[in-house]
């Protein structure tokens, strides 16, 4: 399988980031990606590609999931940030102020000229710091889920886009959850505008992609299904309850599958088996996985228990879905051991598929 990573991935590089009232170090750090290259070359699994993806054709691919006053603000937000204070070069930018959107309550169609108040209107979290190279890291991201999707037009069965900051959560206009492209949903499209008449999107991180349900929830040609943490207990809280089926014409084409904290991986296996099921049913032309490793039994972040060896049968589940697949790169927190989560996933597709 052909991998596309992101060179340009460590310009994001968190500081600290807001946890129950403290600052505490960031779980979403560059040797994650690290630890999946190295072992990616150790076990010889595919070859590595950097993408080449013209600019033109980025930010059209890119414009196709997120608005277009989301982009200009993320791609200036820096140099905005520094503006407010020069002292602030030296720290991250982290939103404190959200408009919450309760009905007569705070309005969200008017733009505010400050900027820390523009930082809270796009987030919906203050786990996910934004720093100088921030924007450019997430658009080579979405550059590697463009650049393995064309590898998939082209004829090759999968391919995998290596990449952070990861995708998942991050919506139409706004980030949260490490997240700020969402590149699983930028490839989802990107195969829908290549033709693909109907696109399934399997989300097996940890937590509900909420960013690419909310994307798609009014559409009927891409199917959402994520298997997930109870949101009842588990982030980001606010989205992923299994009475969550689409809107308007997209009614039925969106499945949750929460599970509580502790699932082992028989019962997760149970919601994976529902999950293809869902996509065999739809009829999809093209699979999409954002591939978040936290279910793993020794992610300190999460609470499932699924162990190493696991993720070769997940691999070999979703390729036996016998569809052209595109991983994205999502969680997984676990550092030393994500290298070897993810290989385990794409070496079980591979003898599969
Ligand atoms: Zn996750």
């Amino acid at each position: 399988m052909k991998t596309f990573h992101n060179p340009l991935h460590a310009l994001h590089q968190g500081r600290e980031e807001m946890f129950r009232g403290r600052m505490v170090p960031c779980h979403e750090v560059p040797a994650r990606l690290d630890y999946v290259l190295a072992e990616l070359q150790r076990r010889s699994q595919g070859v590595l590609f950097t993408p080449e993806v013209d600019d033109a054709a980025l930010d059209a691919a890119i414009a196709r999931v997120h608005a277009e006053r989301y982009t200009r603000f993320l791609a200036g937000a820096w140099d905005e940030w520094v503006a407010m204070d020069p002292a602030n070069a030296q720290r991250d930018a982290l939103p404190s102020v959200w408009p919450l959107p309760n009905r007569h309550g705070f309005r969200n169609d008017v733009l505010p000229a400050n900027f820390a108040a523009r930082l809270g209107l796009f987030s919906f979290d203050s786990g996910s710091p934004l720093m100088a190279g921030t924007w450019a890291a997430a658009r080579m991201g979405a550059a590697c889920a463009v650049a393995a999707t064309r590898s998939v037009l082209a004829g090759d069965r999968a391919a995998f886009a290596l990449t952070r900051p990861p995708g998942h959560h991050a919506g139409p206009d706004f980030f949260g959850g490490y997240c700020f492209l969402n590149n699983a949903a930028i490839a989802a499209q990107a195969l829908r505008d290549a033709g693909m008449t109907r696109v399934a999107v399997l989300d097996v991180d940890y937590h509900h992609g909420n960013g690419t349900q909310t994307i798609f929830y009014e559409r009927a040609d891409v199917l959402t299904v994520s298997i997930h943490g109870d949101p009842s207990t588990e982030y980001p809280f606010f989205l992923g309850h299994a009475d969550e089926r689409g809107d308007g014409a997209g009614v039925g084409f969106n499945l949750n599958l929460p599970l509580p904290r502790g699932t082992g991986f028989k019962d997760w296996c149970a919601a994976l088996e529902r999950a293809l099921d869902a996509v065999e049913a739809f009829d999809a032309q093209a699979l999409v996985v954002p591939m978040g490793l936290d279910t793993f039994e020794g992610d300190p972040i999460s609470g499932f228990t699924l162990g190493s060896g696991d993720y070769d049968t997940v691999g070999r589940m979703l390729a036996a879905a016998g569809l052209p697949t595109v991983f994205t790169f999502e969680g997984g927190y676990a550092v030393a051991e994500v290298g070897t989560n993810a290989v385990n996933l794409l070496e079980g597709f591979c003898r599969s598929a």
